[in-house]
């Protein structure tokens, strides 16, 4: 079976970035899969989804006002979720089936009151904009393997992730990769993304939960 991985990106929609990367994917026929704050919805971002969506990409949830969730309460992370979750079914037309938590923020109050698995990701440190293009696609390089997650974001003026997509799919490509949206890559490899398990998934095959040890 091919080697598959799957790039996201979060933090979207907007006009400018996601937009940017949009073109970039387009440019290697390659899918992705954005999750979306809610809050930044709104009647001109919303044509950004409609393209990823024409493109063959997954819409997914990432909070409504992106608040460290470990500081809410049930009721709010609850309407958190599902106003996030309405917006995309509006747009889309299909439920989100996967949550990113916001500064992948996770404690047990969340675990038990979202129903969707939980996405985290191999990341490239691009929140921080002193990473150069280079840093973030070596740091992504470095870190992933068959079924694993790339995390990114297209928040507006990130052009250092745009510019460092050239790097990490051409390459990964090269390496024999495949990318797929984050369902498929479950669904492709056999496996299912537990819910309320306290699974915070970087790959498709991790069992440790948020609050274990790291080995
Ligand atoms: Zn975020």
């Amino acid at each position: 079976m091919t080697k598959q991985i799957a790039l996201t990106f979060d933090d979207g929609p907007n006009t400018t970035t996601t937009i940017d990367v949009l073109e970039k994917l387009k440019k290697y026929n390659v899918s992705a899969t954005f999750f979306l704050i809610g809050d930044s919805i709104n009647e001109e971002s919303e044509k950004s989804v409609k393209k990823a969506v024409e493109m063959g990409c997954e819409i997914e949830n990432h909070s409504k006002t992106h608040s460290d969730m470990q500081t809410l309460d049930e009721q709010t992370i609850k309407d958190e979720i599902k106003y996030t979750t309405d917006e995309i079914t509006r747009i889309t037309g299909r439920k989100p089936e996967f949550f990113r938590p916001p500064y992948i923020s996770v404690n047990e109050t969340m675990v038990q009151s979202i129903d969707l698995p939980f996405i985290c990701g191999h990341g490239g440190r691009d929140w921080e904009d002193e990473v150069s293009a280079e840093e973030r696609a070596s740091l992504i390089l470095d870190a992933v393997d068959d079924g694993s997650i790339i995390l990114l974001h297209d928040m507006p003026g990130n052009d250092k992730t745009v510019e460092a997509l050239d790097i990490i799919i051409p390459e990964l490509k090269a390496r024999g990769f495949e990318f797929v949206t984050v369902s498929a890559l479950f669904k492709n490899k056999g496996k299912k993304a537990g819910v309320h398990n306290g699974v915070v998934y970087s790959d498709v095959d991790q069992t440790l939960r948020f609050d274990d040890p790291l080995p």
